[in-house]
């Protein structure tokens, strides 16, 4: 339930009711707006009087929050919220956020080189894993804390924040260590235990769609992170199974207008994950931020050939740079900076 305080309700009659409602085994959530303070609650509503907390000083109102999904409910809060990733680069907001690099970190050599490219072409967020999930147990999984190390390296080389992904709960903290976003990947996506450790880390998420998960399905993730106390999560719409053969997905695009509707969370498209195959990333990358997305994640890798992971749908660095190009005019049609 949303508690809605009275205009300029002060701070202590704030705390008051925060305090009745943690007596009562409720976890509580204050957002504070400009003028009005609303304090989500969630617990279990049998246990306390209602009418008691309604007739506390400076509340004004209760009302129930009808989603499953409380905290990254719209119910909750209305303006969208943005995240702070570090290195002055905010998700959510006027600027699109580019997150872009190589499927996987392979040396310090090739990371170094792409990162510096991708910059120059306008991204602000690198990407890379470090920690693989790969479909088959043969292939290369990963340089693990080594990847991290290198991907660090090239974050604070170039001003840039970082993100990358976990799949086990015991690497949670080592990831923490040297991300500044930390990514669940969709096969994870309902880890639940994953997306608890994360939760308590205390650094943004990226919390990509499952591959074969309902919007409903996805916010209850997110919800996972955020009972945890993390409010920094940051949807990625990567494409979805469904019969069709001819795209490693369906890149689903109303994902975007539909995901802004019930949460205030950003959602960023991956348009590389979502086709697999380079040639229809420029055109999906166009489609996501034309229907109002905060950002991308593009893979991209000098010399796709030899990529360890994710070669046929990674972007030539000159590719990269030509979409980045043409994407300047559709962001400034919906009101969006590149
Ligand atoms: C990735 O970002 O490289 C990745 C494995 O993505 P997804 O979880 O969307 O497949
Ligand atoms: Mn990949």
């Amino acid at each position: 339930m949303i508690i809605i305080m009275k205009d300029g309700a002060s701070k202590q009659e704030i705390t008051a009711v925060e305090e009745k409602l943690t007596q009562f085994g409720f976890q509580t959530h204050p957002i504070y707006g400009e003028t009005k303070t609303v304090i989500g609650a969630i617990g279990d509503k049998r246990q306390i009087s209602m009418n008691e907390v309604l007739l506390m000083s400076g509340v004004e109102n209760i009302v129930p929050i009808m989603r499953p999904y409380k905290l990254a409910s719209k119910e909750l809060k209305q303006e969208r919220s943005t995240v702070d990733v570090g290195h002055g680069v905010i998700v959510g907001g006027d600027k699109l956020a580019v997150f872009a690099g190589p499927c996987a970190i392979e040396s310090e050599e090739q990371f170094i080189k792409v990162a510096k490219l991708v910059k120059e072409s306008g991204a602000n967020i690198l990407r890379g894993g470090a920690f693989k999930p790969r479909t088959s147990p043969y292939a290369f999984g990963g340089l693990e804390e080594e990847g991290l190390r290198i991907m660090r390296k090239a974050g604070d080389m170039l001003g840039m924040p970082i993100c990358t992904e976990v799949m086990d709960t015991r690497d949670a903290l080592l990831v923490a260590k040297y991300a500044d976003v930390i990514q669940i990947g969709a096969r994870n996506m309902q880890n639940f235990k994953l997306l608890r450790e994360v939760g308590r880390v205390g650094k943004p998420v990226l919390l990509k769609r499952g591959l074969a998960s309902t919007i409903e399905e996805w916010l209850m993730a997110a919800e996972y992170i955020m009972s945890e106390g993390d409010s920094d999560v940051i949807l990625c719409e990567r494409g979805i199974r469904t019969y069709e053969t001819s795209t490693r997905n369906t890149f689903d695009v109303s994902a975007i207008p539909v995901t802004q509707e019930l949460t205030h969370l950003p959602i960023i498209g991956d348009p590389s994950h979502a086709s697999g195959t380079y040639k229809y990333v420029p055109a999906l990358a166009k489609a996501a931020v034309a229907a109002g997305a905060d950002g991308l994640m593009i893979e991209v890798h000098d010399c796709p050939e030899c990529a360890s992971s994710d070669g046929p749908q990674s972007l030539k660095p000159e590719k990269f740079d030509m979409l980045m190009k043409e994407l300047k005019g559709i962001a400034s049609a919906v009101g969006k900076e590149l």
